[in-house]
């Protein structure tokens, strides 16, 4: 049973997200999306409606995705959950410098750690979390980059 981690802040969930997860889980049995939460920044949303949009969006795979958060190490926690694979996402050459700093720190601290990169689609490259949450507080329509019930979650936010 081979489990994949895909940690992140999902501040909130974008189809970048749906589509690795999609494709994790094309090449794993199990996707757990760790959600962090020893975050310095502050986020839009809290962690239990990050996961609960998540977990909404991914209700038709059952146990295949696992929606949960963790806090200190990222490797601590793949230890816990007994599973030494972490996927993230890459968009353009600008990612990499941070998640190569990321995968080479973290197998340093666990050498059986392995980090798995998947390509964002052409489509996808240029949506971020922060920029969606851009767009929307300037009263854009959001719908072409995040599912359903989080283009209402954020606007729920903005008004309220
Ligand atoms: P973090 O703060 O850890 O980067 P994010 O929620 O921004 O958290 O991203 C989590 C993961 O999802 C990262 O690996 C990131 O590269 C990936 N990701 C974010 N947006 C996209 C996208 N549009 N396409 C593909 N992967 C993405």
């Amino acid at each position: 049973m081979k489990t994949a981690v895909f940690p992140g802040s999902f501040d909130p969930l974008t189809y970048g997200h749906v589509d690795i997860i999609q494709r994790s889980l094309k090449l794993f049995d199990r996707v757990t999306v760790a959600i962090l939460g020893n975050l310095a920044k502050s986020t839009l949303f809290t962690i239990e409606e990050r996961a609960a949009l998540i977990r909404r969006e991914f209700k038709r795979e059952g146990k295949r995705v696992v929606v949960t958060s963790f806090e200190g190490l990222l490797v601590d926690f793949l230890k816990a959950e007994k599973a030494s694979i972490i996927v993230r996402g890459l968009r353009a050459i600008s990612d990499y410098d941070y998640e190569a700093q990321m995968a080479l720190m973290n197998k340093n601290l666990w050498r059986e750690v392995e980090t798995v990169f998947l390509v964002a689609r052409e489509e996808n490259s240029y949506i971020s979390s922060s920029i969606v949450k851009q767009v929307a507080f300037l009263g854009g329509d959001v719908t072409r980059f995040v599912p359903k019930a989080v283009a209402k979650a954020l606007k729920a936010k903005i008004n309220g």
